[in-house]
């Protein structure tokens, strides 16, 4: 039986990297670069809540520090390090393996380094810290302003659909339940999207993890202001290209998409698409934030759709 210090030893320190010194010592020891303002998110991924107990340990350890990069990717933030906090109900070095070769292939992806961490026993619970580097202009939740208009990138709804194929409310054929779990458990962070947006001049940006209209909905709050979006424009993969109420509530109400959903001036509409193609994601203009404080959905023929759930919170059901 391994003692916490071999299997640190062995599944998460690396080479520092990017840190003057990394995992090992009482504290890590970083430079940031002179001039940059540093972006720092934590989140926390429950078994039982944020994932089953039993997921494929390889695309846990891909999606604990995924949705910690899309945060900085919300920001327009570089990623530089990070740090793990883990839970273990027990040492099975097989999962640790696995779920350390996804959150290095992954964090090897962005080159960002893991620095240090803590290692417990407990319930199984992930808790991953970032931190990332902005050299232009952070992406506020507070930028909105009146007559932008809103983009999201990628497309919505893959995730959700692929939880509900997963809980037997939908049945999905081969390739599109495949591509949709794919978004559901390996979800890839809009980094280079992040980082272009954060070149222009005025651009405010969340990610998607609670879903379109929640999270939209954080971003207008902030801002104090509405929002009209044309249902038609939203961006579906294709196995929701379909007028029901599930490929409503997975593109209004899905959660764990990690797209990204923005608002720019009119005016940057063609910088916007050239952000987008610079970063090798597609990007598509959804709606326009409007004055007063309500946030509403268009049909094809103009009508405001009467809307239920707007997303995911852990404190209501
Ligand atoms: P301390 O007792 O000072 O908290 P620990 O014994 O918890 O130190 O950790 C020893 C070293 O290993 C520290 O540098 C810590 O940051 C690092 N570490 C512990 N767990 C992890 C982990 N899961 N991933 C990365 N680094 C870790
Ligand atoms: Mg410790």
């Amino acid at each position: 039986m391994s003692s916490e210090f071999e299997l640190i030893a062995r599944y998460f320190a690396r080479p520092a990297g990017n840190a003057e010194l990394g995992v090992g010592d009482d504290c890590a020891l970083l430079r940031p670069t002179p001039g940059a303002l540093l972006a720092v998110s934590t989140d926390m991924l429950v078994a039982g809540r944020h994932f089953f107990a039993d997921a494929d340990p390889a695309r846990l350890g891909h999606k604990a520090l995924a949705v910690n990069l899309s945060d900085l990717a919300a920001m327009g933030a570089t990623p530089r390090w990070a740090l793990l906090a883990l839970a273990l109900p027990a040492v099975d070095e097989a999962w640790l393996a696995d779920f350390s070769r996804g959150f290095h292939a992954l964090g090897e992806r962005f080159g960002i380094s893991l620095v240090g961490g803590d290692t417990t026993r407990g319930p199984l619970n992930l808790c991953v810290t970032v931190l990332g580097e902005i050299a232009a202009r952070p992406l506020r939740r507070d930028a909105a302003r009146l007559g932008d208009e809103i983009w999201v990138s990628g497309e919505l709804g893959g995730a959700a659909l692929g939880l509900a194929h997963l809980r037997g409310e939908c049945r999905l054929g081969e390739p599109e339940a495949a591509a949709c779990l794919a978004r559901l458990h390996a979800p890839e962070p809009r980094v280079a999207l992040g980082r272009r947006l954060a070149g222009l001049p005025r651009v405010a940006a969340i990610d998607i993890s609670d879903g379109l209209l929640a999270d939209l909905g954080h971003m207008l709050e902030r801002s104090a202001l509405g929002a009209e979006l044309e249902l038609a424009r939203l961006p579906a993969p294709p196995a929701l290209r379909r007028d029901d109420a599930l490929a409503r509530h997975c593109l209004l109400a899905g959660g764990d998409d990690y797209e990204l959903c923005f608002t720019a001036p009119a005016g940057d509409h063609a910088a916007v698409l050239a952000a987008g193609d610079a970063a090798g994601v597609p990007v598509s203009c959804v709606g326009r934030v409007v004055a007063g404080r309500n946030l509403r959905v268009l049909d094809a023929g103009g009508a405001v759709l009467a809307i239920k759930a707007r997303g995911y919170d852990h404190f209501i059901d």
